[in-house]
């Protein structure tokens, strides 16, 4: 047997990294396609195992192959594309299949699959296949309507087009210039506020030349987690640049921004990030609000950049709402 193919150790973690930023109902198993418990029961009876191990490519677009394997415990990735930098991107949970479209085609791959932890699979040939669509009332439908989900599902992974910052797994600045646009497209409709953030870690450069480049790396990869898991699901966070942050907080107006940007502070603050010494660190943020500040990312931009170096200036680690306030 070859030997298992696996992807690169960057890959995984940015993928996994993906998986965990996705809003926790697009996590949900495919309530659908689970309904089919003849499938369940059928692939547990006569499916052959197949265990992968985390970061395990099962197939390779454009491979021959004309299996469908069924999930039982685990979660895979399925990606088109160069597998470094894939340009389709989603997560098949158990309970789901992967392999229908080439299995129905009896052609080749048409996207490659790995998995992201350890997984655990039932594999169905193209015999045991037709030996289900005889045995099992309306499984040809139930495939049929699989699949016209999946290809409603197709689009272009914000993955591929570079929208995820590699270090912290934050969004990255290409992401931002494209979000921005589209939150203050849909703040206008649906008539409601947004804080758009600006922050700086306070003498950041100071960890890079006291305890070097690696540790000051940790830090903010620490950093980015610590901010996410004071953000509620909605809210949108950027790597900028550097140690240079942004936040889009929906709904959120000239009233509340602030306030919540101090709490932030605060955890921030009182939080000792790991390592040998354990560090503390500040913040500096400036915060601009849509409507009334602009309604353009210059004019947004601009306000929250004055404010961030108003705070910097009146002495780092705190939080400027508006000019002239403190
Ligand atoms: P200030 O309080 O004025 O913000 O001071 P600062 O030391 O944080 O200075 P500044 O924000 O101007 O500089 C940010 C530093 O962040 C400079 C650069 O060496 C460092 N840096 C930028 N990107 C990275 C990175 O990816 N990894 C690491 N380890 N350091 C980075
Ligand atoms: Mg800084």
């Amino acid at each position: 047997m070859a030997a298992a193919q696996f992807l690169s150790p960057k890959t995984l973690v940015r993928l996994q990294t993906v998986y965990e930023d996705l809003p926790a109902r697009s996590k949900l198993p495919d309530v659908a396609s689970q309904a089919n418990s003849s499938l369940k029961e059928f692939l547990e009876a006569s499916g052959s195992v197949v265990e992968l191990e985390e970061g395990e490519i099962l197939f390779e677009q454009d491979a021959p192959g004309d299996g469908m394997y069924w999930i039982e415990a685990g979660l895979l990735v399925v990606l088109q594309g160069s597998l470094d930098e894939p340009s389709l991107l989603t997560f098949r949970h158990p309970g789901q299949v992967v392999g229908e479209i080439a299995l129905l085609e009896n052609i080749r791959r048409t996207a490659s699959v790995a998995a992201i932890v350890a997984t655990r699979l039932r594999y169905l040939n193209k015999e045991k296949f037709q030996g289900l669509l005889a045995l099992i009332p309306g499984f040809g439908v139930e495939i049929m309507r699989l699949l016209s989900s999946r290809l409603r599902e197709v689009k272009p992974a914000d993955y591929s087009a570079g929208l995820y910052d590699h270090l912290t797994g934050a969004l990255s600045r290409q992401a931002f210039d494209i979000r921005l646009q589209e939150e203050m497209e849909r703040a206008r409709l649906y008539q409601y506020n947004l804080s758009l953030v600006f922050l700086d870690i306070d003498h950041f450069k100071n960890v890079n030349d006291t305890y070097g480049h690696a540790r000051g790396d940790e830090v903010l990869i620490s950093f980015v987690e610590r901010v996410k898991a004071n953000l509620r699901t909605i809210d949108l966070l950027f790597r900028f640049g550097g140690d240079e942050f942004v936040l889009i907080l929906q709904g959120v107006d000239q009233f509340r921004g602030p306030a919540l940007v101090r709490h932030l502070l605060d955890d921030i603050s009182r939080t000792q990030f790991p390592g040998d010494p354990p560090l503390n660190l500040t913040f500096s943020a400036g915060v601009a609000y849509f409507p009334v500040d602009g309604d353009t990312a210059e004019l947004l931009l601009e306000a929250a950049d004055k404010r961030v170096y108003h705070a910097k200036r009146g002495g780092r680690g705190r939080v400027t709402g508006k000019l002239g306030e403190q």
